[in-house]
């Protein structure tokens, strides 16, 4: 249910509703907008609930949610959410710029990268220190020692760093050197991943599964919210399908339908979702385009010689030049994409 507070409804009467909330064993989730205050009660309702709700102080209507996934719904909170993280900015008009490597390889090859990214506008960097391989023969990342490089990079340059955690029990580590924690594909239905993310104060990207449909892609989300992490940003990578000449298929369609499902912002990942870097430039331009709230472009100083995806990594001039792009696109569609630079 959704307990819509009164636009004139103190603090102290959003504080008690929620109490009241509680008190019904069901759990409150309070959210501020920008016209008023709801609370959004989860749990197991009864119609009683709902009549003892409606005369508590402040309170305007209570209304069912319709939606299976229910914080992350735009029932519960019409106006967009911006999520922050240091540098980062995505959300509500501002088109945010992850971009860096697949992997960090060394502390060279990822400070380059985060200092050429931030040079041509980039707003975050990404860069795996665990690496979730389809082989376990493959690259598994440098762990420990990547996210010291992530770090050294961030002091160099001031970008915040969004970095993959692949189980629960790394969480408190990688949180300890990244801004953002990624979910990848492979995680988004690993239900104790998403819930140990929700319990820390680190905004998290969350992928969506390649054979994942958008409502468990939201109900993922709803794992995340409901633990009381508020910092969750979707992204479309691309989904498997029966065509092979893309490595998947980017259904761009996916923005637009989210923004009128969900008020958390969306992330485009054209280097997945296409797996050809030649196809890259044009997938961001058209995601600024259609209004996405953020961009993440795998980007290595040597595409040839990267230790994973290289295939699909923009090379540096590449990249700057689709920045360019992407500004002037943002300029005319009334958003702003990256940094000025
Ligand atoms: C990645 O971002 O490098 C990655 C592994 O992405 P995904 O989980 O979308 O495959
Ligand atoms: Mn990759």
């Amino acid at each position: 249910m959704i307990i819509v507070m009164k636009r004139e409804a103190t603090e102290a009467m959003v504080q008690h509703a929620a109490e009241k909330v509680e008190k019904l064993g069901l759990k409150a989730h309070v959210i501020v907008g920008t016209e008023r205050t709801v609370i959004a009660a989860i749990g197991d309702k009864r119609e009683e609930m709902r009549e003892s709700l409606e005369t508590v102080a402040g309170v305007s209507k209570v209304v069912p949610i319709l939606a299976p996934y229910k914080v992350a719904s735009r029932e519960v909170k019409p106006e967009p959410t911006l999520v922050k993280a240091g540098s980062l900015e995505v959300g509500n008009g501002m088109c945010g710029v992850i971009a860096g490597p697949c992997s960090v390889e060394d502390e060279e090859q990822i400070v380059k990268s985060a200092k050429a990214v931030k040079a041509a506008g980039a707003t975050a960097l990404r860069g795996g220190a665990f690496k979730p391989r389809t082989s376990p023969y493959s690259f598994q990342g440098l762990k420990e020692d990547g996210l010291k490089m992530l770090a050294t990079a961030r002091e160099e340059t001031g970008l915040a760093v969004v970095t993959e955690v692949v189980a629960s029990e790394d969480v408190e580590l990688v949180a300890k050197y990244a801004d953002v924690l990624q979910i990848g594909a492979r995680n988004m239905q690993n239900y104790r991943l998403l819930e140990a993310v929700g319990r820390v104060d680190r905004a998290v990207l969350l992928k969506r599964g390649p054979s994942a449909s958008i409502d468990e892609l939201l109900l993922a989300a709803e794992y995340i919210l409901n633990e009381g992490n508020s910092r969750v940003m979707l992204c479309e990578r691309g989904i498997r399908t029966f065509e092979s000449h893309t490595r998947f298929t980017l259904p761009l369609a996916t923005v637009t339908y989210l923004h009128q499902k969900t008020h958390l912002p969306v992330v485009i990942d054209p280097s997945h979702g296409t797996g050809h870097a030649s196809l890259v430039p044009d997938m961001c331009v058209a995601a600024v385009a259609i209004g996405a709230d953020g961009i993440i472009v795998e980007v290595h100083p040597e595409p040839d010689e990267a230790m994973s995806d290289g295939y699909q990594s923009l090379d540096l001039p590449t990249f700057a030049a689709t920045m360019q792009r992407c500004r002037a696109v943002a300029n005319a569609v009334g958003l702003k994409c990256g940094a000025d630079v």
